[in-house]
């Protein structure tokens, strides 16, 4: 396997690998295909971005390419070396590689700063001192032009003189900003005269306080690519806009010119996918952290249980559109079913347990069955569960007075006990307030392995654990983090957290699991049969798992209708 690139980057249709291909047959680029995921160190990763990564690693690996992990850290007041270190940990667990090739955009800043000044030389750029407001206000609207700035028309000495007095700290923040001369008219405003350094008299996570002077993203991302030689800077589409300043830029200053390509953004129904909005959640406390097994970030997916296999399956999936979309949260969980179906090792866990006591089973006795660990793969083998006088079943398995179509365990009923035997249940105990808080069936010593010898059929199969061989275990269900299929979509007055989903996480804090997973390995994952797919929470202590439901067994569609929602 090659380390960048996992699996081919097949999948949905891709616009961006035909201009690659395009490109290498007229040999543009001398048969190079060199890419970067450019994150800004504001926030945790997101599924966005997996995206993001995907494709710049995955098409790069295809064409025998380089890929360069390089962060935007061109705003000191946003970013922090947490950050910086969890995006290299998610980048990595998606199973990627830059090899030697991790860049800031601060190691460019003296670079960055000697091109402005030849901007400045060519009258290309100048010092302007209006206020952000009444830059502003100059710009103009679609409608009309803007004014030029007062200060528009320096003279190249002047402004290589305040340029180096904006560096050299002796001017506060907000008071002057170096802007490119382009045009005030431009139909596209990135193109009236944009900013290209601010003064911010802030520490930076790592050029400390050499600087007190920032380059824009737009002046700071085209040249930074052009540094690293990167062909194709991929990006999404809200960047469109500004390709022509980009190009602007390289070809002002004279440089290598990368080419800019855009592709749609990834939205998913019920998620929020925006670094600002996910950091107001950890902020204030909706959540239990960048990692909570809620959060659309790469840290709470895994913490979830999703791999990083299905992850680059839905990515692929997913092709490259020049529209944005939206994709159904049910695709990406089905990614996770597909995956983990075939990894998974399946056991027995009861979720809110009832007793069951087999009648004629003799007292003190225990044996052993053999349960199949995973019938997608053979080589999974099987294991020991135990079986006893004393079981626990879901209370959901049982009902005094069954529908019509409930064919569960019931009064008088038969059904299997999974990889054990036909019971029949005979009678029940109840409480004072008359809940059946027990119940009394007695099973049959020749239906052992869950087949009748006389060939009589029971119409379903239900799932247990033995009351004394099993461990205690918390469970942790959750549901969408939102209500809304579009969580941004508020009354007047509102922000998205209305759209929190208060029955998000769902805490079980008794449920029994099969004795083998009373210590179970930290990252294992497991379908709990009939339930969904589970994985072992690092909130486990010796002798009390802790696990997350990554994903039920079947789609949410049903619960989703339920809801009143619409679905596409
Ligand atoms: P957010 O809006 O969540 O803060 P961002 O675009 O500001 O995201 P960056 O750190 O600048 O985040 O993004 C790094 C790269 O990831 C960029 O190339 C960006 O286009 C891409 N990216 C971000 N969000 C998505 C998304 N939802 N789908 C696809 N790519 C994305
Ligand atoms: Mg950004």
């Amino acid at each position: 396997m090659n380390p960048t690139n996992p699996e081919p980057s097949s999948g949905g249709s891709n616009f961006i690998r035909d201009i690659i291909l395009d490109d290498l047959q007229t040999g543009k680029y001398q048969g190079r295909v060199h890419t970067r995921f450019p994150p800004e160190p504001n926030g945790y990763l997101h599924i966005g971005h997996a995206k993001s990564i995907c494709l710049n690693f995955g098409l790069a690996a295809e064409f025998g390419g380089k890929t360069n992990l390089r962060f935007d850290d061109t705003n000191p007041c946003k970013e922090e070396v947490e950050y910086v270190e969890s995006i290299i940990r998610d980048v990595r667990w998606l199973g990627f590689d830059w090899e030697d090739r991790l860049f800031y955009a601060s190691d460019y800043f003296q670079q960055l700063y000697d091109w402005a000044v030849e901007l400045i030389k060519k009258g290309k750029a100048y010092v302007c001192d209006l206020t952000p407001e009444e830059i502003r206000e100059y710009r103009g609207t679609p409608a009309e032009p803007g004014k030029p700035s007062p200060w528009r028309d320096r003279s190249v000495e002047e402004n290589l003189d305040l340029f180096a007095r904006m560096k050299a700290g002796e001017f506060p923040d907000g008071t002057r900003t170096l802007r490119a001369k382009i045009d005030m008219a431009a139909p596209n405003f990135n193109l009236r005269d944009p900013i290209m350094y601010r003064i911010l008299h802030a520490s930076h996570h790592r050029t400390g306080d050499e600087w007190c002077i920032y380059p824009m993203y737009d002046y700071a991302h085209g040249q930074s690519d052009s540094i690293e030689g990167i062909t194709h800077s991929i990006c999404t589409l809200e960047f469109e806009d500004h390709r022509p300043l980009y190009d602007w830029y390289v070809e002002a200053i004279g440089i290598y010119h990368p080419q800019q390509i855009e592709f749609d953004r990834l939205s998913i129904t019920y998620t929020l996918l925006s670094k600002r909005k996910l950091l107001q959640l950890v902020q204030d406390g909706h959540v239990r952290g960048w990692d909570d097994p809620r959060m659309p970030t790469l840290s709470g997916i895994r913490r979830r249980g999703y791999t990083p296999e299905a992850l680059r399956a839905f990515a692929w999936s997913l092709g490259v559109s020049k529209t944005n979309g939206i994709v159904e949260l049910a695709r990406l969980e089905q990614a996770v079913r597909e995956d983990l179906n075939k990894r998974a090792l399946r056991v027995m866990a009861v979720l809110r347990p009832l007793k069951v006591v087999i009648d004629n089973y003799p007292e003190g006795q225990s044996e052993e069955l053999d349960a199949v660990n995973n019938p997608e793969d053979p080589a999974a083998g099987t294991r020991k569960v135990p079986f006893s006088k004393v079981l626990y079943i879901e209370q959901e398995d049982f009902r005094e007075d069954p529908p019509k179509d409930y064919f569960r365990l019931a009064p008088g009923r038969e059904v299997r006990l999974r990889y054990a035997y036909f019971v029949k249940c005979v009678s029940v105990v109840k409480n004072d307030a008359g809940e059946v808080t027990e119940i009394h069936c007695t099973y049959d010593p020749a239906t052992k392995g869950g087949n009748a010898p006389d060939g009589r059929k029971v119409k379903s199969t239900i799932h247990w654990v033995s009351a004394e061989h099993a461990a205690d275990a918390e469970v942790r269900l959750y549901d969408t983090l939102f209500t809304k299929e579009d969580p941004g979509e508020v009354e007047p007055g509102q922000n998205f957290t209305a759209n929190l989903n208060p029955a998000s996480l769902e805490v079980i804090a008794a449920a029994k699991v099969e004795p083998g997973l009373a210590d179970p390995p930290e990252g294992g994952r497991y379908q709990f049969e009939r339930l969904g797919y589970f994985c072992v929470d690092p909130d486990s202590t010796p002798g009390r798992p802790v696990f997350n439901r990554t994903v039920a067994l079947k789609d949410t569609w049903a619960k989703i209708e339920k809801r009143g929602q619409k679905k596409k």
